[in-house]
Order: C-alpha cells, then structure tokens, then sequence
C-alpha cells in the first residue's frame, strides 16, 4: 500500500522530510509510517484539484458518466471489504464485525449517490412570466472541496463527503485524521485503479494545522466539509471566511436516551448498552445520557450495570471482542479526565472508571465500561462530550422535565426516547429539537436519511438528498426567445 500523499494523480512523499507511525491503539505496535504533509503540500493539491475543475473534464462529464465511476468505485470497495475493514480495526481498535458494517455502508452510500445524481441534477424548467421566454433551473457543482475527516470512523465519514462531491461533479482534497489514514489511502488507490481522471480526488496526510488549515483558509478552496469537535468547527468558521466559502460541520453530541415508565425495559437496557459502548463510545451519536423516570430507576441501573460488566473487552480483531480499546493514550488521558471530574462533581461511580487489570491488555488504551449515577444537568460530565465508555443517569418525574432536561444542551445531534405511548410519541419526537430523533430504537443510520445536528452540533446535513445539495450551486438560466428594444435610454 502507499504510504504517501496523492496529488494530480501522482504518489508523493511530498516536498517535506517528516514522517508519522501509525499505531494499533490495542497493543501500541506500529502497522504504517506514512508521509507528513506541509502547507505546501495542500496548496499543490488545491492547485491540482483548481485545475481539475476548472479545465478537466470531470465537471462537464455528463451526470450518468460519472456516476458511472462513482458506482465503480462503489463495487471496488465491497470487493476489498475484509482487507478495508482489517485496516480500519487495526488502525482504530474497533471491532472487525463493526469495520464490516462500515464497509457494506460505504459501498451503498457511492452507489446511492451515483444513483441519485443523475435525477437531481436534471435542468428543470420553471414557468417564466415573461412573454417568449424559457427559465430553467441548472444544478452544478459547487467546485473545489476540502474535505476534513476525523478518527472514529475513518473511512465512513470520508465517504459521507466524497461520494455526493464526486457525483455532484466537485473536485476535491481529503484530508484523513493523522491517526487513521490507512483506509483513506487505499480508497485513494482504489479510484485510481477504478480510473478517475487526475486532479478530481487528491488526498493530503498530516495534521490539522497546517494541513486542515489550509484547506480552510485557501481562496482557492469553494467549500470546507468538516467533522470531528467544536473547538476545530469554530477555527474552521473563522478560517473559511477569507473567500466565503460554503462550511459544512458535522460536531460533537451529548445525546440524550430517555426511558419512559411504560417501555419494554429489557429491550430498552439492551439498546442503552449499544448507544454508549459501541466502539466504546467514541461515536459522535452515542447515548451517554441516560434519563430514566423515577419509578423504574432502580430496575434499570441494576440490570444495565449487571449487563455491562460482562462486556467482553479486547482485541477489535479477535472474534467475540464487544468493545475494544480507545484511539489514543491522549484521548483516554482525557476520558479519564472526564470521570476524574464526575467524581469531583458528586456523581456516584457505581462501575468502571478504571483501566482493566487484566495483563493481556496492559498495552492497550482501555478504560472500562463507566456507569455514573446520581447525575444533575449542571454537571460538566453531563454536558461535555466524553466520547468515552461513560454512561451518566439522571432521574425525571414528568414527560415535561424530561424534554426539558433532554434539550437542556448546547448540542443537537441525536436523541432516542422510549415508550409505548402514542401520542407522547408524536409530542416527545416534536419537542426534542435535535437533527435524528429515535422512538423505540438508537443510533440508527441509513444513506437515504440526512443526518447533521441542531445548535453547536454543526452545520448543513450529510446522506440523502440533503447531502448532495451541500455540493451542487443553483444558476437560473432566463432565455428571451425574442428580444424587442426596450428604447428607456437616450430615446
Ligand atoms: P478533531 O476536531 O480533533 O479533528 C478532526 C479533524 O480535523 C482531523 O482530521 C484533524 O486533523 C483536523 N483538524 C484539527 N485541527 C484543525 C485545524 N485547526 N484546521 C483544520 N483541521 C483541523 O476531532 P477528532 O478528535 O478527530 O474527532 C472527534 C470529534 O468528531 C468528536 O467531537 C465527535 O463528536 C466528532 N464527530 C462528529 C460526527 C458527526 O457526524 N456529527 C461524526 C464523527 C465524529
């Protein structure tokens, strides 16, 4: 595999003489050295992308010619699906059977958007109340796009932004998390092979500044598509006013999980289990916020407590592993940090909050599953994104404090509520003022649903329809198919 950047349809080491090892978060061994990109690095791939669109043929292609590629490129990744999905749980630690769910969904997401590129791209005429005239409404590309992913689900997101870029005719420059590149740099190598022309998909490895930096600032970049946390979304912000440019931020969450008195309570803690420890809660949608009504508090901690505690932790690429270890040693430091302050705060740790004693898994970044009780809305561990195994509960006596405790957040991606009840189904899905609301279910994500977030949790919307639309420019094109003087001036 190559190790290095891609720009104009080369392989480069690129002008620097750094280099970065990438490392298995469960046993620190290294499995990559890759190249670290400059500033100058992203300007010749902002330069080679300019170029593409500008005076390649990629823009102009017909929308079905390139959705042909897009498809292919679709095809391509479910070929090399066990080697993609092996890179990913090596790379970030999550579990094999998780990296294959990601791969069958990217797959579907290239084929989605070649499909609907094709139809939502067609002119479409509106009626002009111009005596002999025509007025169409054109769909086109935005242009360049620089396109920021983050560490948590590498190649999912990359694809959240370079399928609809591609379909919609963009060129573009991704820039991977440093700390998981792999599986960007081997969907880069498969669109090569797949045959797109030079300078539409360029890729730059490094850090996010300067490499994401430039990419924001550049006045040559027409559009900045950006995930991973707030503090990062707001230098974007500013950084992207230079030219204008259009943002799209996929932020943080701090999700709430409500379970009414009358839900199915079994079914309820298992899906609260999966809403925060999947890949052990480092998902920007993960229900780290329990609420549970007063009268079956009790019951519900007991079960889930008894439940999590037989979480199988470990390899991500031994079979039968449920949670595996976090990204980085400075990501648990900080997850740590988290519980260190739950406790300062008064919240009661009923489980976890330590690394596992067990000697196979010193080397890795674990923390185990942590079950905080005792949790008010004030407290920092209730609003900040851990982004951790960590689980806060909080009591409610009434569907109205629990709506209001729910949108007390400056976040707004997801919330999931339980209960049997129809109509507090309708108020509860109406009053929470989040991008995903969940009845019954949590985290559930599909290429037809848009997907974004409400207040500090970002900006625009990835997958379906609303995911192209962040990369096509309307034009109104107004024909006058028989122009008469007007005679206004110097008659
Ligand atoms: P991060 O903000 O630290 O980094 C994300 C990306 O931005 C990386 O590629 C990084 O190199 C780059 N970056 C860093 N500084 C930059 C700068 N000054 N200019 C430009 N780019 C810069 O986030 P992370 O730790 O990689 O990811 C975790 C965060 O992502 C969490 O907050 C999580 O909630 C969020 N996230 C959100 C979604 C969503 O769909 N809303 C999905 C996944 C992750």
């Amino acid at each position: 595999m190559n190790q290095g950047l891609y720009i104009n349809g080369e392989w480069t080491m690129g002008r620097g003489v750094a280099s970065r090892e990438i490392i298995n978060p469960f046993n620190r061994k290294v499995i990559a050295t890759v190249a670290e990109g400059t500033r100058e690095d992203t300007q010749d791939a902002i330069a080679a992308a300019r170029e593409a669109f500008d005076y390649g043929p990629w823009p102009r292609l017909k929308a079905s010619e390139r959705a042909a590629l897009v498809r292919a490129l679709g095809d391509a990744v479910q070929e090399h699906r066990e080697e993609l999905a092996s890179l990913e749980s090596l790379d970030t630690g999550k579990t094999l059977e998780e990296s294959r769910w990601d791969m069958d969904d990217i797959a579907g997401i290239f084929r989605y958007y070649a499909d609907i590129a094709v139809t939502d791209m067609a002119d479409a005429p509106i009626d002009s109340p111009v005596a002999d005239s025509t007025s169409t409404i054109v769909r086109e590309p935005v242009g360049v796009c620089g396109q920021i992913s983050p560490w948590n689900y590498p190649l999912l997101q990359a694809s959240w932004k370079m399928a609809p870029a591609l379909a919609a005719g963009c060129t573009l420059v991704i820039k991977p998390s440093e700390i998981t590149p792999l599986t960007t740099i081997r969907i880069t190598e498969l669109a090569q092979e797949v045959g797109f022309p030079r300078g539409v998909i360029n890729l730059v490895l490094g850090a996010g500044n300067p490499v994401g930096a430039e990419l924001a600032e550049s006045l040559d970049v027409d559009l900045i598509s950006f995930t991973g946390g707030i503090e990062t979304g707001r230098k974007i912000m500013q950084a992207a006013s230079g030219n204008a440019k259009k943002i799209a931020l996929e932020l943080g969450g701090k999700n709430p999980n409500i379970v009414f008195a009358d839900a199915n309570l079994e079914t309820a803690v298992d899906y609260a289990l999966n809403a925060v420890f999947f890949h052990a809660g480092q998902i920007c949608s993960a229900g780290a916020r329990l609420l549970l009504e007063s009268s079956i508090h009790d019951d519900f901690v007991f079960a889930l407590r008894a439940r999590m505690e037989r979480i199988v932790i470990g390899n991500g690429m031994t079979e039968g592993t449920q949670m595996g270890p976090l990204i980085s040693e400075q990501h648990r430091d900080k997850v740590e940090r988290a519980i260190q302050l739950g406790r300062q705060e008064g919240a009661t740790l009923l489980s976890g909050g330590t690394r596992p004693t067990n000697p196979e898994l010193q080397d890795g970044f674990f923390v185990l599953p942590t079950l905080f009780t005792d949790c008010t809305s004030s407290m920092r561990i209730v609003q900040e994104e851990v982004f951790g195994p960590v689980i806060t509960v909080e009591r409610f006596e009434s569907e109205d404090e629990a709506l209001r405790l729910a949108n007390d957040t400056t976040y707004g991606l997801s919330a999931g509520f339980w209960t049997n009840d129809a109509q507090r189904q309708q108020r509860m899905s109406r009053g929470l003022r989040f991008g995903t609301v969940w009845v019954n279910d949590f985290n559930v994500y599909f290429v037809q649903a848009p997907w974004g977030g409400y207040k500090q949790s970002g900006i625009g919307r990835e997958l379906g329809r609303a995911g192209l639309e962040e990369y096509l420019e309307t034009k109104h094109v107004f024909q006058n198919l028989a122009p008469k003087s007007l005679n206004w001036f110097g008659r």
